[in-house]
């Protein structure tokens, strides 16, 4: 009785935090209710379990979060994200399967259990590995990227061997395809849709019977390899949603295993992560133009053709610091679309010096354009920005930003690439076809910061570097901003 009160108390204190969160003025304070409703819901699930086991295994399990969660790079936070949101995967498996619950409604909630969360689990680690690029590319690895892409097919394997000797050849066989796929150099091999088709059957046929009590780890090892075949060929403009969508997975499948342990407070806050995630998916989807179906079905097929960098880019103009300070002095409106290279640069208060510097001295008006999936994760921006205390009413969405593109004088792009890119609207077969843009090229004058003309995560060329009205200024994100600012001191 206690216990469903405190169940409740949390379940109520995650849903008041997940309201905070949205806003961004209380959503350090939302984070925090949300963190106070686990430590209830743990305090409450704690009592009658085995106290001592549990209590080595969250100080372990802490520590380590503690360790990875103060030590991780900035820039390497999507990839955090997502490993603990494929081990949430993981935890549901592991726990629907140790229960072992089979036939009727418990037997179906175990099915559902595995299955979404082996998914989620491989499917994660498949963007996981693409984020931080080590899968599904054929140039060299740098040793750390080795040791995690080898060592972990080698872990699977051993697993899958091991399962194969201990009488379960299926799951045997499922987890050596793991294994073997996880090691492939591109992002299709002939025959993949096929593939897909055929394992999403065999893991419904498997789920079936792991629902009638039989056959679990083969479940698991089955949807592995559905969840490795979804998300490997997905890159460009889809990979935002695919990431939207694990997450909902992921509450999904703790759901279906707080079905099977009886456990209320698991239940709500599984369907909390699930249905939240399905929104940010949905969002994720319009912002990107395009269907959920298409996403997850629609990433059939090779890379595209495309134009060539070498041709694309004849007409590109270098710019100095000096010459954009230059511009600046005599622009009335000015827009900055930061991306991806901001967040690696860390240029986020550099950027907000020089725009309040340029409000002061030359009177303009600066604002932000938020495109929703630049750099790596949803708000990813907005989250940069905000720790550089830049005011919310100066980050804009497209449609505004767009409206008054023709009107504004200088648009600075910022680490941003394929948020930029005009093939989106020109070129039907781009890996970003049909993605709403910043307009950047239809501004009057257009400054890109980054380092060279290398391509961003679609790993395609960019028209927007070689238009008249744009130039190049080719340096990191951070040192750009500190010598724009001084030349801006300068004059
Ligand atoms: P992009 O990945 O398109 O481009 C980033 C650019 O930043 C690169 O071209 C790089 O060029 C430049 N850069 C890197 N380091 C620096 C630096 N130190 N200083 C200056 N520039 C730097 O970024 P966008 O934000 O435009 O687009 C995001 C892409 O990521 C989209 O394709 C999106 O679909 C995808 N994605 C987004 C997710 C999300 O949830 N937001 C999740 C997964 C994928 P150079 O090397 O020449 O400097």
């Amino acid at each position: 009785m206690t216990r469903d009160l405190l169940y409740l108390l949390a379940a109520s204190l995650f849903i008041v935090g997940l309201r905070m969160m949205g806003h961004p003025r209380t959503a350090v304070r939302g984070n925090l209710v949300g963190a106070l409703g686990m430590l209830v819901a743990i305090g409450a699930t704690l009592p009658g379990l085995g106290l001592p086991l549990l209590l080595v295994a969250m100080v372990v399990g802490s520590a380590l979060g503690v360790v990875a969660a103060t030590r991780v790079k900035m820039t390497a936070m999507p990839e955090m994200v997502g490993l603990l949101n494929g081990l949430g995967g993981a935890a549901s498996v592991l726990v629907a399967g140790g229960e072992g619950a089979s036939g009727g409604a418990a037997g179906v909630a175990t099915a559902a259990g595995g299955l979404i969360g082996s998914v989620t689990f491989f499917g994660r680690y498949v963007a996981f590995g693409k984020l931080a690029e080590f899968l599904a590319v054929s140039r060299a690895l740098k040793p750390w990227q080795g040791a995690v892409k080898y060592g972990f097919s080698g872990l699977v394997a051993a697993g899958a061997l091991a399962s194969a000797v201990g009488g379960n050849p299926a799951a045997g066989a499922a987890g050596l395809a793991i294994a073997g796929l996880l090691l492939l150099r591109r992002e299709t091999f002939p025959g993949m849709n096929v593939a897909k088709a055929a394992v999403l059957l065999l893991a419904l046929a498997a789920a079936a019977m792991a629902a009638g009590g039989s056959g679990y780890w083969t479940l698991v090892a089955v949807a592995g390899v559905l969840g490795v075949l979804l998300t490997w060929s997905i890159g460009g403009a889809d990979m935002p949603v695919v990431i939207a969508l694990l997450n909902s997975y992921s509450g999904l499948a703790a759901a279906a295993t707080g079905f099977v342990i009886g456990n209320t407070v698991l239940i709500i806050s599984g369907a909390l992560v699930g249905a939240s995630g399905i929104i940010l998916s949905g969002i994720m989807c319009r912002a990107m133009n395009r269907s959920l179906v298409n996403v997850v079905l629609g990433a059939f097929g090779g890379a595209a053709a495309g134009p060539k960098a070498d041709e694309v880019y004849r007409t590109v103009k270098a710019t100095s610091a000096e010459e954009v300070a230059m511009l600046l002095e005599s622009a009335r409106r000015v827009v900055i679309v930061p991306g991806y290279g901001m967040a690696v640069a860390q240029a986020q208060h550099a950027v907000r010096d020089l725009a309040n510097l340029v409000e002061k001295e030359f009177g303009a008006e600066v604002v932000y354009a938020i495109h929703p999936v630049a750099g790596r994760m949803p708000g990813h921006m907005n989250v940069l920005l905000a720790e550089a205390d830049v005011p919310y009413g100066k980050l804009k969405e497209l449609d505004e930003i767009n409206a008054a593109m023709e009107s504004t004088d200088v648009c600075i792009v910022v680490g941003a690439n394929d948020v930029v890119n005009p093939l989106a609207r020109t070129d039907p077969s781009s890996p970003i076809a049909g993605m709403p843009i910043v307009d950047a090229d239809r501004a009057r004058t257009c400054v890109v910061v980054k380092r060279s003309l290398g391509p961003g995560f679609a790993g395609i060329p960019n028209p927007l570097f070689a238009k008249e009205k744009t130039l190049m200024l080719f340096k990191d994100a951070r040192e750009a901003f500190v010598e724009i600012a001084a030349a801006v001191k300068a004059r």
